[in-house]
């Protein structure tokens, strides 16, 4: 048996089309969406990453700007460009590229973002919206693409035994709110493991669905896997390949060669969960600009 790929790159593509669709309805009523990512200093994967974000949502009909800051950027410098962001009618997504240099103070850049325009989901409002399952807020956008590609693959989240490696705000908690909400793409029974878990294998080898977000590359061994399970790998690690030119492959956090042999399905890397991010955070940033529409209609 070999597993079918969930393929992420066709399934964020359909939902960019959708946000695009979105952002020619919202022309209608005179608004563009407007995202705005800001990156402080010259880290190079950051750097990436911003530049596909402003691509993307150029390319879906949005107004797509970055800002640059040097890294010798104050943290009140830093807190000075989000309030003047948070209160720019054009601006309907802010997004504070993370990490930042270690004079900042994270936590309290992201708290300082209007909650309204938080499309990263990582406000401790829109945390506590996604915890009381209020849909008014935003997710944090890898958990959420996560279960848009569950969703999309026909997987039945309703009594599934899921299982979560990895805590992070950014992706495990949010992960594990999302799959035990009563809603599509939820009810399922959820653990969550971490680096202090013992035993982990008996964890994972109990799960129907099971997501890694460790950060380990190829960690989970087909071994560790139920048979049939869907697997979902999150991980993004690079390790290193003679055969590449770079000296290097980008690899997950599952042993796909392995795995590929025991899972009913499961995702790529590169292929699967890092392509739906960029487009959640494009949905994000439409329903932000949706939003104010219906505050103006009010
Ligand atoms: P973090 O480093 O913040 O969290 C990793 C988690 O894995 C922690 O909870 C940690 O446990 C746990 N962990 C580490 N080692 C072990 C172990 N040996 N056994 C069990 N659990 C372990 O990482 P992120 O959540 O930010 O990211 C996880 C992975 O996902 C990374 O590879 C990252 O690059 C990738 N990623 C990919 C994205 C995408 O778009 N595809 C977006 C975001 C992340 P503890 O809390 O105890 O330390």
């Amino acid at each position: 048996m070999r597993a079918e790929l969930i393929d992420g790159k066709a399934i964020a593509e359909t939902i960019r089309h959708e946000v695009a669709a979105d952002v020619t309805r919202l022309a209608a009523h005179g608004i563009i969406p407007g995202l705005t990512v800001v990156l402080v200093g010259d880290d190079a994967a950051s750097a990436t990453y911003v530049g596909a974000k402003e691509k993307a949502s150029k390319a879906a009909g949005m107004q797509g700007e970055t800002l640059r800051l040097p890294a010798s950027t104050t943290q009140a410098e830093l807190l000075t460009v989000v309030e003047r962001l948070n209160v720019d009618p054009s601006v309907h997504g802010i997004l504070v590229q993370m990490p930042l240099p270690s004079h900042i103070d994270p936590d309290t850049v992201i708290r300082h973002i209007l909650p309204e325009k938080d499309v990263d989901g990582f406000h401790p409002v829109n945390v506590g919206k996604l915890l009381i399952g209020h849909t008014d807020g935003f997710v944090s956008c890898t958990p959420a693409g996560v279960i848009e590609l569950l969703v999309r693959s026909g997987v039945d989240t309703r009594g599934a035994e899921a299982v979560i490696v990895g805590r992070s705000n950014i992706v495990g908690k949010p992960m594990a709110a999302l799959l035990v909400q009563g809603r599509a793409g939820g009810d399922a029974t959820v653990t969550i493991c971490h680096s202090r878990t013992k035993d982990l294998a008996f964890h994972t080898r109990r799960a129907d669905i099971l997501i890694a977000a460790i950060g380990r590359a190829e960690m989970i061994t087909g071994d560790m896997i139920k048979p049939g399970a869907v697997v979902i790998d999150v991980g993004m690690n690079t390790k290193p390949d003679a055969t590449k030119a770079k000296g290097t492959r980008l690899c997950g956090d599952v042993h796909f060669e392995s795995a590929v042999h025991v899972a009913s399905k499961i995702t790529p890397v590169p292929g699967g969960v890092g392509p739906m991010t960029i487009a959640m955070l494009l949905r994000n940033t439409v329903r932000a600009a949706e939003r104010t529409l219906a505050v103006a209609a009010r």
